[in-house]
């Protein structure tokens, strides 16, 4: 009885929701705020000009956090206050440096957040236009493009990904792969990098395949680290959007996670349409796989060497975020943060430029096989001097084979990619027509 009577007291005085903190994230485009509060709440959103702010009402809330105190600097925001309302409501005003739209929605407490939180977009009415990225000095030719590798580092933000072992989180891990590899395409003649997320921030799954649209990119690969439930999981692997479902449980259970991020969004992945849906029938569609799967195997091959895999093939999963129609998508498993041994070495930027490096060999490799028209590495395959094949027999050396076939002993070693002058008995070398 007494307890019916306490529950019929609550449901009337519903439990006040204090504002213990908040957090603030700055993309190109928008100002995100997330509010930590004690109780599920009520509030209402709205803007007002001369000056430009943007007030929120919470209901039946107050303050218990320095707001004043958040570091604002290099995002929209000037200055951030706060007033009692009624008899318990809060009224919040965000001064702002510019005119913004706001939008704002709840999120209930999950694994790594336990409170309730709001979170509040300010959209700068200025959008940051998402350009091509500029091609190399010495790639004017319009027929001599650079090959566009859009590079998505997973989560960010406000959504930390999966957190592991000594509190490391994958949205830093993935990031500082993210730019090693940038780094190395950049110095790559033929590649452009181009950077879906360039910093702490989140972006929703939809919006890095438009980004990467945009940029006009030939290909895509979204770098991840992964967690499970048992610390024992370990390796690194390499996913293809699959054509129906999953291939096995645990991919499943991995892609759900991964979309689960979009959800920091507040982003329902229900109520956009499916491209893949709509697409799945197109022809363009099929060479999209079969590109990213040759894509992908190249990948696993280099990251093999600097890493356990988790599985010896290239696996399929629905990830939302590989489902461009028109791209070919890769999602790369750096390895499992979850796991003490690795998540130290995801940690470390030794491995993760050893895991850039593994990455950027398959992209490169795959596309001077298999470049796309119009690009400065197809003019060159084009050009390249036919080569015949010669396989070693018992007994040859280098010099011998230079000799014989009037070429450069520099020539074959560069052509066949030579570490060492050591030969193996059966080993295919080409030999440039002399
Ligand atoms: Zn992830």
């Amino acid at each position: 009885m007494k307890a019916l009577l306490l529950a019929l007291v609550m449901m009337a005085f519903p439990a006040l929701a204090d504002v213990q903190d908040v957090r603030v994230w700055q993309s190109p485009d928008k100002t995100r705020l997330v509010f930590d509060l004690s109780a599920p709440h009520e509030h209402k959103i709205f803007t007002l000009t001369g000056p430009d702010r943007v007030v929120i009402d919470i209901n039946n809330a107050r303050v218990n956090s320095d707001l004043a105190g958040l570091d604002t600097q290099s995002t929209s925001i000037r200055s951030i206050r706060s007033a009692r309302r009624n008899q318990n409501d809060v009224r919040i005003v965000i001064d702002v440096t510019e005119p913004v739209s706001a939008s704002s929605f709840p999120l209930a407490p999950n694994d790594v957040y336990k409170n309730n939180r709001l979170v509040v977009d300010l959209e700068r009415l200025q959008k940051t236009q998402v350009i091509a990225p500029v091609k190399k000095a010495d790639s004017y030719d319009d027929n001599k493009r650079d090959v566009i590798i859009a590079i998505d580092a997973g989560h960010g933000g406000e959504d930390p990904g999966a957190i592991g072992h000594g509190r490391t989180k994958e949205k830093y891990v993935v990031l500082a792969i993210a730019k090693e590899l940038q780094r190395l395409l950049d110095a790559e003649t033929g590649f452009t990098p181009f950077m879906v997320r360039t910093g702490d921030y989140y972006i929703g799954l939809r919006e890095r395949t438009d980004k990467a649209r945009k940029a006009n990119a030939d290909f895509f690969v979204s770098i991840h680290a992964d967690a499970f439930k048992v610390p024992s999981a370990s390796g690194s692997s390499v996913f293809v959007l699959s054509e129906r479902g999953a291939t096995s449980e645990a991919a499943r259970w991995l892609a759900d996670k991964e979309n689960e991020s979009d959800l920091v969004g507040g982003v329902s992945l229900e109520d956009k349409e499916d491209h893949l849906a709509m697409t799945l029938l197109d022809l363009s569609m099929t060479h999209k796989r079969n590109s990213s799967v040759q894509l992908g195997n190249n990948i696993l091959e280099q990251v093999g060497k600097v890493s356990k895999l988790h599985k010896d093939h290239v696996e399929e999963a629905a990830f939302v975020v590989l489902k461009a129609p028109d791209i070919p998508a890769l999602l790369v498993e750096t390895g499992f943060i979850s796991n003490p041994q690795e998540s130290r070495k995801l940690a470390d930027p030794a491995y993760q430029k050893k895991m850039a490096k593994a990455i950027f060999t398959g992209v490169t490799e795959y596309f001077r096989s298999h470049p796309p028209r119009g690009t400065l590495l197809a003019a060159e395959r084009d050009n390249a001097p036919v080569v015949n094949t010669y396989v070693i027999q018992r007994g040859d050396t280098l010099s011998d084979i230079a000799l014989k076939n009037g070429v450069a002993i520099n020539d074959l070693r560069r052509l066949n990619d030579l570490k060492n002058d050591q030969l193996r008995v059966g080993q295919s070398l080409k030999i440039p027509n002399s």
